[in-house]
């Protein structure tokens, strides 16, 4: 498998960067997952000014114009054989002795890897997935995709201790989102999601289902959802870059409405589907 490392495409077992990176010493940095059909990104822009806002709040110096980075996407994509394939992009602030203060003019580390895309199975989309609910104990700064991911880390092992698929994050008796997922909650027939702030990561794909649900008519609101609303939701979904939508069919070992993907599940991952590729011709 290719990847690049700091302006040179090589094997992966090859790639090699100092232990004293802070990303390694401190989590210093910020990544990026782009879904990638047929060969072509899917809302490049979105992730790209996502990547930008991620290094801004950091304050570290992007690398890369949209462009360049654009151009390095492509070359990365052409180097691999499957069509559908998962980028990931990262970058930290750079190499320096250990010290939390910053070094002003530090060369960030630039990483970027893709790998098959995996898209959630035939029975994972008809029968949708277990979720668990656990207490967001994260930061204040959600919005920033960083990749210092302990607190996500511990609280995904909650679902698969569980055998489930996802944690759904409460913070003081709200919704927040999943551990690596944002969270929508139908109720007669509205879709509703937690506002955009500090406290989640603004999803490429929840402004992509947003789209899809608003154009074809649907209607969406971005308003708390507390606790019990949670859990009378009618229907439960996650969506992120690799999972695209799913359905949450039970939360806690009870089931979400009545059990199965409901109809608003069903027409927006028709949607979803029907979008996700380039237009042909
Ligand atoms: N929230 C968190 C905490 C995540 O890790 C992810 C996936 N990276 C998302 C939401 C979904 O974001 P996206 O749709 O851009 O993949």
């Amino acid at each position: 498998m290719i990847c690049y490392l700091n302006g040179e495409f090589l094997p992966l077992a090859e790639a090699k960067i100092p232990v004293l990176d802070r990303g390694l010493i401190f989590g210093d940095g910020v990544y990026e997952v782009i879904p990638v059909y047929d060969r072509t990104p899917l809302r490049l822009d979105g992730h790209l000014a996502r990547l930008q806002r991620s290094l801004d709040a950091l304050r570290i110096r992007n690398p890369n114009t949209a462009a360049r980075w654009t151009e390095l996407i492509g070359e990365l994509i052409a180097k691999h054989e499957t069509a559908d394939q998962s980028v990931y992009v990262h970058v930290t602030r750079g190499v320096a002795k250990r010290d939390h203060a910053f070094p002003k003019d530090l060369a960030p580390t630039v990483f970027m890897m893709s790998n098959p895309l995996s898209t959630p199975s035939v029975e994972q989309v008809e029968r949708g997935v277990a979720a668990v609910t656990g207490t967001d104990n994260r930061w204040f700064r959600c919005d920033i995709k960083s990749t210092a991911l302990l607190a996500n880390v511990l609280l995904r092992q909650l679902a698969i201790d569980a055998g489930a698929a996802e944690t759904v994050l409460l913070r003081d008796g709200f919704l927040t989102e999943g551990s690596a997922a944002n969270i929508f909650v139908v109720k007669d027939g509205i879709i509703r999601m937690p506002p955009k702030s500090h406290l989640i990561l603004p999803g490429i794909t929840y402004d992509f289902i947003v789209e899809l649900a608003s154009g074809a008519g649907l209607q969406c609101e971005a308003s708390d959802v507390s606790e019990s609303e949670l859990r009378a939701a009618d229907e439960l979904w996650l969506t992120s870059a690799t999972r695209e939508v799913l359905a949450i069919t039970t939360l806690d070992g009870r089931p979400v409405g009545k059990g199965v993907p409901g109809p608003m599940f069903r027409r927006i991952h028709a949607l979803y589907q029907a979008h996700k590729r380039p237009k042909k011709g």
